[in-house]
């Protein structure tokens, strides 16, 4: 499978942010056997992203955008996406949910003032016609996947904390490379990513050929971290057996390390 990566984001192109999305959208798929064919850098400017997917559609399979996925008026990627591949833009029901959902627990937690997806907020729900969402814990605009005349087209969220959770949900739905790619999802009930990180270092020098990677979910003190771990392998059991094996392992070395640290 041929991939094409699109960094949308006038900060980008400014030099303030550096792209950091298209270095983990590359490294991440090409180290699961994929290909990345190519990358580029476009402004939030409709035309511009319009070109740039067209552009990509013509020399990939999948094509991953990401950025430009927010409420503001700034943020027209979907609708560039829509137009790109002549299709409306319509409002998902599903995607309304999920927008609701995720404001409904941000309203509890204090960091919105009102719930509910009126008024800006609707238009993350607002999908090419035929595009599934997909459901973003860690921020609030879902992902997008389109499926268009054998292609498949991703818009992911520009914050990358939000791409690389969301990427990590869309992989199992792309077409498995060579050997086949294995993930299993666990929660750790710690929010001291430090505390993990090195907890995880041990386990990956120790099961080289497992990958793990931890995304803390959830604001304020109600942090747990969520646990992907995944390998390459032929069969799903092995590589079920050797995935459970590696939390376990995780679980058991953040337990040791909590013990030992200091109160
Ligand atoms: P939001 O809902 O937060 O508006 P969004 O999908 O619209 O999400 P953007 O508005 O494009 O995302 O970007 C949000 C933030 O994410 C930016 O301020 C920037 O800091 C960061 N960001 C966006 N694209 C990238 C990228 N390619 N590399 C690194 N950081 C990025
Ligand atoms: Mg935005």
């Amino acid at each position: 499978m041929r991939i094409y990566i699109i960094a949308v984001g006038d900060e980008l192109l400014s030099g303030r942010i550096l792209d950091y999305n298209t270095h983990w959208v590359a490294k991440r798929l090409s180290g699961i056997g994929f290909t990345v064919v190519g990358a580029s850098m476009v402004p939030d400017d409709k035309g511009e992203i319009v070109e740039a997917v067209r552009r990509a559609l013509s020399k990939a399979d999948l094509v991953i955008i990401t950025g430009g996925l927010g409420p503001t008026p700034g943020d027209v990627t979907i609708e560039a996406l829509a137009e790109a591949l002549n299709q409306n833009l319509i409002l998902n029901e599903e995607a309304l949910r999920m927008v609701e959902r995720r404001y409904m627990d941000l309203y509890e937690l204090g960091h919105v003032r009102e719930p509910g997806a009126g008024g800006e907020r609707a238009k993350m729900a607002l999908l090419p016609e035929g595009g599934k969402p997909v459901f973003n814990e860690v921020g609030v605009a879902p992902g997008v996947v389109v499926k268009k005349n054998g292609k498949l087209i991703v818009a992911l969220p520009g914050v990358p904390s939000e791409m690389m959770y969301l990427l990590e949900k869309v992989i199992p739905l792309l077409e498995k490379p060579e050997a086949m790619y294995q993930s299993v999802e666990d929660f750790i009930d710690e929010g001291d990513e430090s505390l993990v990180a090195l907890a995880l270092k041990e386990v990956m020098n120790e099961l080289p050929d497992v990958f793990i990677k931890t995304y803390p979910s959830g604001f304020g003190g109600k942090v747990r971290m969520k646990v992907i771990a995944s390998t390459k392998a032929r069969g799903r059991e092995d590589a079920e057996a050797k995935l459970r094996k590696a939390i376990t392992l995780l679980k058991e070395k953040v337990a040791k390390r909590k013990a030992e640290a200091p109160s």
